[in-house]
């Protein structure tokens, strides 16, 4: 169906039929996510015939053009919200958070700026307390909400590459890094690939950066760091890791702040989901020192469990944030005000107001719902562990918090081949998904238990599954 302006068939203020029918679409898949197959059903390209086609000369009414998206993304959507997907770090969205951003739409307001949306910049510098004080951080440091953790630390390592250049007295952001002194650049061994494209981003180069040993487990070993600063001179940033991807484990950050400061290097820690640990109270020392870093990058979309996309950027000086982010041009006067202007502390300028469904999750689960959240994902992942390892599959790491890294062996042949074959039979099957990769030279599955609504019967099931494709996969050599 066609529509001109004159010719809508309903009316515009009373029905809004489009929204009830993506709300109907929204709660078909949401009852659909504990039992459908995990993995998407159809292929890129079938879903590039079913989407595509020339764009249509005449507009479709609202309903018609949501129902079109709807009926054509189904099958090629991935149920990653659900209680059984263990594949990269992925949250699921808590039902506070889902219908919070759904009313971020529908109020369509511009983040951006204390005039555009006071609403947003209020609830930002609300949210931004409760988020340090949860995450144990110091509370005069700068908050800025991102699209996720590769714009975090992109921004966390724009507030250092201000700091340590300005104490050389060189402006970074007016004179750019054409003739400024060389920054030194020190990484762990194990750095995510999203601080590379930050580097890259910021111009300091991913090629460049030194890296530092780590230990069995992927932690950055401070004896190995201290060295290395040894032979850095001059202006320094360094990048630790709360979290490593594949077996949880933290940088011993104590130690690491306090050697990299005594060199006086700026320590920015990628902290993507491994920084919410603070949040309970057992799991709280293995980020001991995590307050003494500069900066912190964190994000909302994994075990927060808001949905896509958002993450947090936090830094001990706001000066340097917002020396790094500062938009001030004469259209923008309004925004010369005494309260916060989200945009000043973000590389975005107009932004959606992301906060929102970091706040209703925050109130959703309260100061105890965040702990056992994350406390809950943690009992799993052992629980997952021990099982799998009662079935005889080698659990590779220590199962501190979320992830656990296993391997498939048989009793003689070639265990690479094996665990790949495995890794991809689970993911066919169905039941659950989960991401295979290599550690240390191995080929591995690794699970990450993120989800708020992953039960201990999903993880039995799931740890049955695997266990079942591994018989079958046994069976077939
Ligand atoms: C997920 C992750 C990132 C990147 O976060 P995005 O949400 O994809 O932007 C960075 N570092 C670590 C340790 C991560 O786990």
């Amino acid at each position: 169906m066609t529509h001109s302006a004159s010719a809508y068939p309903y009316n515009l203020l009373e029905e809004r039929p489009w929204l009830r029918l993506a709300a109907r679409h929204a709660e078909r898949f949401l009852d659909s996510l504990p039992a459908r197959p995990v993995a998407a059903q159809a292929s890129f390209q079938e879903l590039r015939s079913a989407l595509g086609g020339p764009l249509p000369e005449d507009g479709l009414t609202p309903e018609a053009a949501v129902e079109k998206l709807a009926s054509g993304a189904e099958p090629g959507l991935v149920a990653s919200a659900g209680p059984r997907y263990f594949g990269f770090v992925i949250g699921g969205s808590l039902p506070a958070a889902a219908a919070a951003d759904w009313l971020t739409t529908a109020w369509d307001q511009n983040g951006g700026l204390n005039a555009t949306s006071p609403a947003v910049a209020a609830a930002e510098d609300v949210v931004a307390g409760w988020v340090k004080e949860l995450l144990g951080l110091p509370g005069g440091a700068s908050v800025g909400f991102v699209t996720g953790c590769q714009m975090a630390n992109f921004a966390g390592l724009a507030a250092g590459r201000h700091a340590v250049l300005e104490r050389g007295g060189w402006n970074v952001e007016e004179e750019g890094l054409q003739g400024a002194p060389p920054v030194n650049v020190v990484l762990g061994e194990e750095a995510h690939a999203t601080v590379f494209a930050a580097l890259r981003l910021l111009g300091l180069g991913s090629g460049r950066a030194r890296r530092v040993a780590v230990d069995g487990q992927g932690r950055m070993r401070p004896d190995a760091l201290a060295e290395t600063l040894r032979a850095c001179a001059g202006p320094t940033l360094v990048a630790a890791q709360a979290g490593n991807v594949s077996t949880g484990a933290i940088d011993p950050l104590d130690e690491i702040a306090e050697v990299a400061h005594r060199h006086g290097a700026w320590l920015h820690v990628d902290g993507a989901f491994g920084l919410w640990a603070a949040a309970v109270p057992a799991l709280r020392g293995h980020l001991r020192g995590v307050e003494k870093a500069d900066s912190w990058a964190t994000d909302a979309h994994k075990w927060l469990n808001v949905p896509y996309d958002s993450g947090i950027a936090i830094v001990a000086q706001p000066e340097a944030q917002r020396a790094a982010f500062l938009k001030r041009a004469a259209y923008l006067i309004p925004a010369l005000s005494e309260e916060r202007d989200p945009h000043d502390y973000t590389p975005e300028s107009s932004r959606r107001g992301r906060v929102f469904p970091i706040y209703a999750a925050l109130v959703s689960l309260g100061r105890r719902g965040v702990a056992e959240l994350v406390e809950r994902n943690c009992a799993i992942a052992r629980r997952i562990a021990a099982r799998l390892r009662a079935g005889g599959v080698r659990v590779l790491n220590d199962v501190v918090l979320n992830q656990v890294l296993v391997r498939f062996e048989l009793p003689a042949g070639d265990a690479d081949a094996f665990t790949r074959a495995v890794v991809s039979r689970i993911q066919r099957e169905g039941t659950l998904w989960a991401s295979g990769t290599r550690w240390r030279d191995q080929e591995a599955l690794r699970l990450s238990v993120s989800n708020w609504s992953t039960s201990e019967k999903d993880a039995d099931r799931s740890a049955d599954a695997i266990l079942l494709a591994v018989k079958e996969e046994a069976e077939r050599c």
